[in-house]
């Protein structure tokens, strides 16, 4: 029996998986305000899933921060209330269980390798593409964590191949380096671009709708995104070559991606005939909570 929580800064979700990832038991409830309050929380929600369920041994917990590698305390965490703290020892303490802990993009790049769009592969790599762009790597089912606690952290890499010319200036990125991957292939940047290029005020999918409709100015925003997606991920190929890349959060629900991005990547690969692999994410929502749950084991 594995127990996973995803941490938002809004709501704690709990989910109880068998050892096969069948989904036990449910619970979500409001994140506290202080971090008094939100060690108490986890315990009574832990005290629920032994009430209910039975006995368990460890808890991993899924969130938007890391464990900082030379302090061993919290860093970068949304509910920030959380930040400098040595979280791992506090809960171990509150609830007497082993606590393993790893960022939302790893936990949701761990929960599609072990049973989701990556299942069966030995490389995965994850990435969500919303209102930021996350990335995570799982090797054999086991999540690269890295020196620094930022693998996968690719979406603010400079963009591959950045032409001012075609690709425009979007200006700085909130850290503090220009042209980042993520100002460009999130939702939020395929959007801005659009914006910026055709003073609109659209958001990702409506822009997509007009794609659908044959709209040019639209069919050659995205061809262009495209085009800085497949730049961006042949670069994660040519380092890592994944089985499987597996993409989530909004961008993920463009239909023609899986069709499109394979082939034009192709031109971007040190190889003459790549085979990529890229596939939408399986478990949507809940494939943090879902990581979450299979670190614990
Ligand atoms: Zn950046």
């Amino acid at each position: 029996m594995l127990v996973g929580f995803d941490i938002g800064g809004t709501k704690i979700e709990l989910q109880v998986l068998s050892d096969q990832g069948e989904v036990l038991f449910k619970l979500r409830q409001p994140t506290p305000g202080d971090y008094a309050a939100f060690l108490i929380k986890i315990r009574e929600m832990l005290m629920d899933v032994e009430n209910k369920i039975g006995f368990f041994g460890g808890i991993g917990i899924g969130l938007p921060g890391a464990i900082c590698p030379t302090t061993g305390k919290m860093k970068n965490a949304n509910c920030t209330f959380l930040n400098g703290r040595d979280v791992i020892g506090d809960l171990c303490q509150a609830t007497g269980k082993t606590v393993r802990i790893a960022n939302d993009a790893n936990c949701f790049a761990l929960s599609e390798a072990v049973d989701g769009a990556g299942g069966g592969g030995t490389v995965v790599f994850g990435a969500i593409l919303g209102t930021g762009c996350g990335g995570g790597i799982v090797v054999n089912q086991s999540i690269i964590t890295g020196a620094n606690a930022i693998t996968g952290e690719w979406g603010h890499n400079p963009l591959p191949g950045y032409n001012p010319e075609t690709d425009g200036d979007i200006g700085q990125c909130y850290c503090g380096k220009k042209n980042c991957i993520e100002q460009y292939i999130s939702g939020t940047g395929f959007a801005a671009q659009y914006n910026h290029k055709y003073q609109a005020d659209l958001n990702s999918q409506q822009i997509m709708a007009l794609v659908d409709a044959g709209n040019e100015q639209a069919v050659a925003a995205y061809q262009l995104m495209l085009d800085q997606m497949a730049r961006s991920f042949a670069s994660i190929s040519n380092i890592l070559d994944p089985d499987v890349i597996v993409l989530g959060g909004g961008m993920s629900n463009i239909e023609r991606l899986y069709q499109d991005l394979p082939s034009a990547m192709n031109k971007y690969i040190f190889s003459n005939e790549p085979k990529v692999t890229v596939r939408r994410a399986v478990y949507g929502d809940s494939s943090g909570v879902r990581g979450a749950a299979w670190l614990a084991k």
